[in-house]
């Protein structure tokens, strides 16, 4: 472990403005709530663009919302290196998970800065607008524009009064119909690197503060319908009945089996609903969802398979009905070695175990890998939470996550 005095980011700076951050969009001891295109989310940006100033950044803001901050290389002309996360949040959030991305990264630029370290790259911090998707559905709008790829359907998608993406923006100040220009071009960015709070509990368990992530895990989203016969729950015998719910279960008992069984594979049933819901009525239908994640996709994709051959058979034997939907289905995105490199270099400089660790939470770098080399590296959370009022990640290791990630943006944006 190394000394907290080898740190040469500014932890009580960083500190202080994760706090800051942290008091808008709060309510009471809920949380923080701050939805894309909302005057909290402006605020947020408001408050990051002033630590940019004071980081002596160039502060711009694109046609997606993404809040930019800039500091020069000595070739202005060359490919830039991105750092950064985002400042929204999902309703009653905690005040790490994409702040301390953004606030990290405006650290080691300030620093940059302070110790007159320059580089041969320019580097930029970007707030990335909507990354988790809380308010439309539909996440990572300001890295999917920043790639290129959002197109003016998605823009269609609305929240739950209804409000389209489109019209969120245009209320927000921003032209829905610019947002093409939001695009980099094929070339223009050399690296991203986003430092993040792990949202699970490996790095806790392991005892270190900090992790090298080594892919994003690509999530596979599947709607099974099931429809069976409803029927007197008194007079019906066991072997007459059609029972929906008996099939879903095995059917359940089978995904948790079959993701157990690869050691990497996560497989979830978050939803479930069935019919006609009564206490003395058999189900006679029912849907649920399935969420099967892996950073190898072709383990992912084998696990799928044996998880629809079996529902198939279950349904069968049991005379269901089986339909499935594919709601969304995104390939896992591996760390390029260009930014792992970095990373581990960092961590070993630094005295940190240079601990490798798969991500299995979505991020914005799995929309800019066609982009450009993506990689991330990972600050300890307390008992694995996020997504809660009570994420917590201490001072001394998100400072040694900062300082992590301003040495591998020096390497990355070449140090002269
Ligand atoms: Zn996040």
């Amino acid at each position: 472990m190394p000394d907290s005095s080898s740190i040469e980011i500014n932890a009580d700076r960083l500190w202080s403005r994760l706090s800051e951050l942290a008091k808008i969009g709060r309510i009471e001891a809920r949380g923080v709530t701050r939805l894309s295109f909302t005057k909290e989310e402006r605020a947020a940006k408001d408050l990051v663009a002033s630590y940019m100033r004071e980081a002596d950044l160039e502060v711009r803001e694109d046609t997606a919302g993404n809040l930019i901050g800039r500091r020069e290389g000595k070739d202005p002309e060359a490919s830039v290196v991105l750092t950064g996360s985002h400042v929204d949040s999902v309703p009653n959030g905690g005040d790490f998970d994409g702040p301390l991305g953004v606030l990290a990264a405006v650290e080691a630029l300030q620093v940059m800065e302070e110790q007159a370290n320059e580089t041969e790259r320019p580097i930029e911090v970007v707030a990335f607008t909507d990354e988790e998707g809380a308010r439309f559905g539909f996440g990572m709008i300001g890295s999917r524009a920043t790639a290129g790829t959002l197109t003016s359907e998605d823009l269609d998608r609305e929240d739950e009064d209804g409000v389209s993406i489109a019209e969120a923006m245009r209320d927000a100040g921003l032209a829905p119909e610019r947002i093409g220009e939001a695009a980099r071009p094929e070339g223009s960015v050399h690296a991203y690197v986003e430092l993040h709070i792990e949202q699970g509990r490996i790095l806790e368990n392991e005892g270190l503060p900090i992790g090298l992530v080594t892919g994003i895990a690509g999530p596979v989203w599947i709607r099974f319908t099931l429809e069976g016969e409803a029927g007197h729950a008194g007079t019906t015998p066991m072997k007459l009945r059609r029972d929906a719910l008996a099939a879903a279960a095995a059917v359940v008992g089978t995904i948790e089996t079959e993701a157990a069984r690869t050691g990497t594979t996560v497989g979830t049933v978050g939803q479930l609903d069935l019919s006609p819901g009564g206490i003395n009525i058999i189900p006679g239908h029912v849907s649920f969802s399935l969420d099967l994640r892996d950073i190898d996709q072709g383990v992912r994709d084998g696990v799928e398979a044996r998880i629809s051959d079996e529902a198939g058979r279950i349904c069968k034997e049991r005379s269901i009905e089986l339909a499935t939907e594919t709601l969304q289905r995104l390939p896992p995105v591996p760390c390029s070695e260009v930014v792992r490199g970095a990373v581990r270099e960092a961590c070993e400089a630094l005295g940190y175990e240079p601990f490798e660790l798969a991500s299995g939470a979505g991020h914005d770098g799995m929309q800019l890998a066609d982009l450009c080399p993506v990689g991330m590296l990972f600050v300890r959370s307390k008992y694995g939470l996020s997504h809660n009022p009570d994420e917590y990640s201490s001072k001394e290791d998100c400072a040694a996550g900062a300082d992590v990630l301003y040495r591998a943006l020096l390497k990355l944006g070449g140090r002269s």
